[in-house]
């Protein structure tokens, strides 16, 4: 599974030694044990000097403004910019992989923008953004960078939001989300065939961290299930997923279905229908799940956010771009005065659906010179 190749990097915390002489990493549910030299499965990690080390730490693979909706968060701050950016790498192995160029990259680390925790958190600041989001590709596999970034942030008055597969294991999983105020969970599909089949890891450690979020943690929380025609999209499937959320989370934990589009090792799949995705979210409503959406796909009743209780549009939603707003200052529904969960302010960001890529070199000249 690992390669042999030198590897640099900043010292890390989760690993211990095996008897037979390798390391084993602690920091997601694979455990790569490794010899000297090798790097682990995510590919940032390895072993080098006799520890576990991350060669990817104050380094991105970009950086864009997006509108938050796009993470998918449809309750936390709507309308608001968000600086973007990943790095390389990932823990899982997913064939549909969206991100791939990114994610399954192995040269990205050498071409990435230089940018420390203090730059990051300066350019969001200067570019308007409220939030910073760890995406792309998951932030537990470069854990220390990012958290690194969250408390640079914080300094500034910018959440950071996380974008996960939610594969970690307990300890490193406590410390990071005790830094990110919302996380979208990519709850992949609902059966341990598919997990092994299409992401090489497993459903039980993703229900964990998804149980683990919602009942010990302050961090907001939606989920999002890429709908992969034939795979993950049948009614039963989603039934039992959305029974699950309302069982073990309860009723207000949002559930966005999103438009699969025939990518990486998957390219002789089609595309997810309309009608699926919109099948889907009548399902997770039917279940008792007070908030279901749609994504990728122009849906705006399906993206749009109404009142549990009386039916209200509250939100207008389609493609990142708000219309209607009817929340009152505390998040409540101003027809019938029933709460809205998640995290609102008196008025929407005005955003829209604008994408602006920036690159952190000026920033940090900037902030250079401020002293
Ligand atoms: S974080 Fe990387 S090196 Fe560590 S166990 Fe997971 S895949 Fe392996």
């Amino acid at each position: 599974m690992a390669d042999r190749d030198p590897v640099e990097g900043i010292p890390t915390e989760y690993w211990h030694r095996l008897e037979d002489g390798r390391i084993q990493c602690d920091l997601c549910p694979r455990f790569c044990r490794l010899h000297e030299g090798q790097r682990g499965l995510c590919f940032v990690r390895g072993r080098r000097d006799d520890r576990i080390v991350l060669t990817t730490y104050g380094r991105s693979s970009g950086f864009c403004v997006d509108p938050i909706e796009k993470k998918p968060l449809n309750h936390f701050l709507p309308g608001t910019p968000v600086l973007s950016f990943g790095t390389a790498g990932c823990n899982l192995a997913c064939k549909f992989c969206q991100n791939w160029d990114m994610s399954k990259s192995r040269e990205m680390d050498t071409l990435a923008d230089q940018a420390d925790p203090e730059v990051v958190a300066y350019m969001a600041e200067r570019v308007g953004a409220r939030s910073i989001a760890f995406t792309y590709n998951d932030p537990i596999i470069f854990h220390e960078y990012a958290i690194d970034i969250a408390r640079a942030c914080r300094e500034r008055g910018i959440r950071s939001v996380a974008v996960s597969s939610g594969y970690v294991t307990p300890e490193p999983r406590a410390e990071f989300y005790a830094h990110m105020e919302a996380v979208n969970i990519d709850l992949k599909a609902f059966t341990e065939r598919f997990y092994k089949k299409l992401t090489g890891s497993e459903l039980g450690p993703v229900l964990d961290t998804i149980r683990y979020i919602h009942h010990e943690t302050d961090t907001w929380m939606e989920l999002t299930t890429l709908l992969i025609p034939g795979e993950n999209d049948s009614p039963e499937e989603i039934e039992r997923m959305a029974a699950w959320v309302r069982e073990e989370l309860g009723p207000e934990v949002p559930m966005h279905f999103t438009a699969f589009h025939p990518d990486y090792k998957m390219r002789d799949y089609p595309a997810t229908s309309p009608e699926a995705l919109a099948r889907a979210r009548a399902i997770a409503l039917e279940s008792g799940i007070h908030y279901a959406y749609t994504g990728n796909v122009h849906d705006k009743s399906g993206q749009s956010t109404y009142c549990h209780h009386c039916g209200e549009l509250l939100i207008g939603r389609e493609w990142y771009r708000l219309s209607e707003w009817k929340l009152d200052g505390e998040g409540r529904c101003t027809a019938c005065g029933t709460s809205c969960a998640g995290v609102f302010e008196e008025r929407p960001g005005a955003w829209g659906a604008r994408r602006l890529p920036v690159r952190p070199g000026a920033f940090a000249r900037e902030l250079e010179a401020a002293g």
